[in-house]
């Protein structure tokens, strides 16, 4: 199937006005890219990318929608058109939610091993499945083909970790007086919701997937409408693990979808993974109308080199955390604090940086794909230009970046900074490969540095003094901290632990904060007396009242 012209609301032409409108035929993909989205067309109901829409999972079904608005995802190497995505319709999303509705009522009464059962299913499925995923989130994210199995590999523990879920909803029982117990049980909330982003495509879903259905509840995920492909083929993979029809349904779009979802009054908690102006927006609705809302936000993340670390070690951890994923982690490193005599190595991080390989995420050897789209190519230049502007120095300059057989790829290589703390490419957000470089003469100044950060994210310090990294641990007012440790993003047996301006809510995502999220205790205190127990043997001993 060719990919072919459809028409397009003008609406999201305007939206997005840096896209290429005229797309290139399917073959810009080149042969072996071309053979994978085609395989992932004829094998997934749910997706394509061969230029068919994507469709919305619906109590069940793959369903088409009616909707008169679609907006394109394009592969950010060549601008192709891979597939469209949905604004669902109104009641297209009426569907999502009393399907999810519907199934509640069973779902959240199926045994505890019914639902183990399933999670045990679906880490398998996953794994077996996993190129497949890899392969969607390369062609429609842009990352490496290795960076993409890693996506999937973060999000597969999380169901990994549900398979313990007869443990880990296990409640407390004490007699607390005589014949009188009280009991606390976990129960589900029922119908959830889940608002993706466009960095993680399997891993983020798969934060709230399993969490969720494995607690009893129904789920309505919304993926990133620029990247749907790893959640769609997620969707059919629980299908396929015998999750029943709609326990899980997948509703696409962008605004409009997510303003049902923070109003619906059947919804009772959301979770969302993005950027501020979203994750304040929906926090703010979503409680408004009475919803347990999670909201992971932005970050900016600082790693402080001291002089006595291990130079190599430091180096090629802050590389590979600041550059990785075209610097579209919300983990990445995106500010080197750089204390004492540790400025020195400055060139040699530049001259290393500067040997990574920019490329499309299929080609071998490649070390960072693209950036998302033209749009945010734009505003990491125009951020890095901001630099220059306000007195920092570029000093090594990834703008203008060609990668030959990709004329059209969004592609920004890694680019360095130096820079104060006082402009804008420090102050927002950059989410491109872009190190900011900042100079500190003491571990204290780095501290006063990162603790003045809105954000609390994660952060990392590089030293070989146990002293020194203890200090930092203790008094750093950051959420995820890594010691010698350049993303340290916590398994999930443990929650994520962003804090400050990179989170809104009280329970954080997966581990046990995850069964807290989607659970709410119900206490019982019974009395049953013993003497009430019918078929006792009559006492004749002399009544003594006591
Ligand atoms: P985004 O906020 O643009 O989009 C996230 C989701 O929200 C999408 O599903 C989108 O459709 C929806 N959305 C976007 N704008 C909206 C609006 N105004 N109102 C309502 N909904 C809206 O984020 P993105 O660009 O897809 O992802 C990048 C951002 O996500 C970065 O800021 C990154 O730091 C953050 N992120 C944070 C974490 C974390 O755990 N803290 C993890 C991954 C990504």
């Amino acid at each position: 199937m060719l990919s072919k012209k459809l028409p397009r609301s003008g609406r999201h032409l305007l939206r997005r006005s840096f896209a290429t409108v005229i797309k290139p035929p399917l073959s810009a993909l080149g042969a072996s890219a071309r053979a994978k989205a085609e395989q992932l067309s004829a094998d997934w109901k749910g997706t394509s990318a061969t230029g068919e829409n994507t469709k919305n999972f619906l109590g069940g079904e793959f369903v088409e929608s009616k909707t008169q608005s679609w907006i394109d995802v394009v592969d950010p190497a060549t601008q192709t058109l891979l597939t469209r995505v949905p604004e669902t319709t109104s009641s297209e999303f009426e569907q999502a939610v009393a399907a999810a509705s519907e199934a509640y009522t069973t779902w959240s009464r199926t045994s505890v091993l019914t639902r183990q059962r399933f999670a045990l299913e679906l880490q398998h499925l996953l794994r077996n499945n996993a190129d497949a995923i890899a392969n969607s989130i390369v062609l429609e994210q842009g990352k490496t083909l290795t960076d993409a199995h890693g996506d999937l590999l973060r999000g597969l523990q999380v169901a990994e970790t549900t398979c313990n879920i007869t443990s880990a909803l296990l409640g407390d029982t004490i007699e607390v007086s005589k014949d009188m117990d009280t009991s606390t049980r976990r129960l589900p909330l029922g119908v959830c919701a889940s608002i993706a982003p466009f960095n993680f495509p399997a891993m983020i879903p798969l934060w709230t997937i399993p969490m969720a259905l494995t607690t009893g509840n129904t789920l309505i995920v919304k993926p990133s409408e620029r990247d749907p492909g790893a959640a769609m083929i997620i969707a059919e993979l629980c299908q396929r693990a015998g999750l029943p029809a709609g326990v899980l349904n997948v509703v696409h779009g962008t605004v409009p979808t997510v303003n049902a979802i923070c109003d619906h009054p059947s919804i009772k908690a959301v979770s969302f993974v993005g950027g501020d102006r979203a994750g304040k927006h929906i926090y703010e609705r979503g409680r408004k109308s009475g919803k347990r809302v999670q909201c992971n936000m932005g970050a900016k993340n600082h790693a402080v080199l001291m002089p006595d670390a291990n130079m190599n070690h430091a180096l090629n951890s802050l590389i590979g955390a600041a550059f990785g994923a075209a610097g579209q982690r919300c983990m990445a490193v995106s500010v080197a604090v750089l204390v004492g005599n540790s400025q020195s190595w400055l060139p040699e991080l530049c001259e290393r940086a500067s040997k990574l390989s920019v490329n499309q995420g299929f080609e071998k050897g490649a070390d960072l794909g693209p950036v998302i789209s033209p749009a945010a190519k734009q505003r990491i230049t125009s951020l890095i230009a901001s630099a220059e502007e306000q007195g920092g120095k570029v000093v090594l300059d990834g703008r203008g970046k060609q990668v030959p057989g990709y004329p059209d790829g969004n592609w920004i290589g890694p680019t360095v900074v130096e820079a104060t703390v006082d402009m804008r490419c420090y102050r927002e957000e950059i989410f491109g490969p872009v190190l900011v470089v900042l100079k500190a003469d003491t571990l204290d100044d780095a501290l006063a540095i990162i603790n003045s950060n809105p954000y609390g994210n994660g952060t990392a310090i590089f030293t070989q003094s146990g002293a020194t990294a203890r200090k930092f641990e203790r008094e750093v007012e950051v959420g995820q901290v890594g010691i010698n440790v350049p993303i340290p993003v916590p398994l999930p047996m443990f929650s994520w632990s962003g804090n400050k301006g990179s989170f809104l809510g009280d329970v954080p995502f997966y581990g046990r904060g995850g069964v807290d999220f989607y659970t709410q205790n119900k206490t019982t205190t019974a009395l049953w007396r013993a003497e009430d127990a019918i078929g006792n043997k009559a006492s004749v001993d002399m009544p003594t009242h006591h």
